[in-house]
């Protein structure tokens, strides 16, 4: 099965653009073995398709064009000038091509870039164009993506992980702050329901006439 998944993932043409809905390549080439229909790749083109329908020794089937459109030999550019550093196409990006920090100028690290087109649409303020490559251009970087598609996954269960962890970490501080709190609260009530009970003792004493009235005060003083 896993032999499969790996010859068809080969004929795929590793945009990583989830066109197929799918979130990459791969993951496609996995519900294909499972039974979906096989000619959701448009940008893989007929060519692709009809390569999986003979690996799958099925019948001739005709692109879904409602999973378009093609991809064009391309990569996308920053307009670094009007770029606001909100992030926004690092988190859409599946190969991890673009580098940049919070409210940072972000580029485009062009040997990565397939061209796939997300990071376009989050973009608030237009400000990512695409660019024509040479076909050569296109492949180097579609040929490498699952490698840097497989990393970014890993990077996102890394970040979960870490914000898990954050997260517990945040709620663990509240509940012994609260704790903190509660005990010093208490510690409060008991320092002064001691000394509640030790005046009461020492003023049981002067009833009794254990001790002198002079004494007394001293005591309570030092209390
Ligand atoms: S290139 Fe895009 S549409 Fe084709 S299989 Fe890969 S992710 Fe899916
Ligand atoms: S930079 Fe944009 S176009 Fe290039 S791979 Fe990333 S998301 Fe796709
Ligand atoms: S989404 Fe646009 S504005 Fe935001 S960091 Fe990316 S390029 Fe800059």
């Amino acid at each position: 099965m896993s032999d499969l998944i790996e010859i068809i993932n080969a004929e795929l043409p590793q945009f990583q653009c989830g066109r197929c809905d799918t979130p990459g390549c791969r993951p496609y080439a996995e519900e294909i073995v499972k039974g979906s229909p096989h000619n959701r790749c448009v940008p893989g083109g007929q060519e692709a398709l009809d390569k999986i329908s003979i690996i799958l020794k099925t019948e001739a089937l005709m692109l879904d064009n409602a999973y378009g459109p093609e991809i064009k030999p391309q990569i996308a550019n920053i307009i670094e000038e009007d770029c606001i550093g909100c992030t926004k196409c690092i988190d859409a990006c599946p190969v991890d091509a673009i580098s940049g920090s919070a409210n940072l100028m972000h580029n485009i690290i062009s040997d990565l870039c397939t061209g796939c087109e997300l990071c376009i649409e989050p973009c608030p303020v237009d400000c990512i164009e695409l660019l024509e490559v040479d076909e050569d251009q296109a492949l180097m970087s579609r040929n490498q993506s699952e490698y840097f598609f497989d990393l970014k996954i890993e990077l996102n269960q890394r970040k979960k992980k870490k914000s898990k962890m954050n997260k517990s970490i945040l709620e663990n501080l509240d509940l012994a702050q609260s704790i903190n709190q509660k005990l010093k609260n208490r510690n409060i009530d008991k320092t002064s329901s001691i000394k509640k009970l030790q005046l009461e003792m020492l003023d049981a004493q002067k009833t009794e006439k254990f001790i002198n009235i002079s004494d007394l005060e001293i005591l309570k003083k030092q209390l």
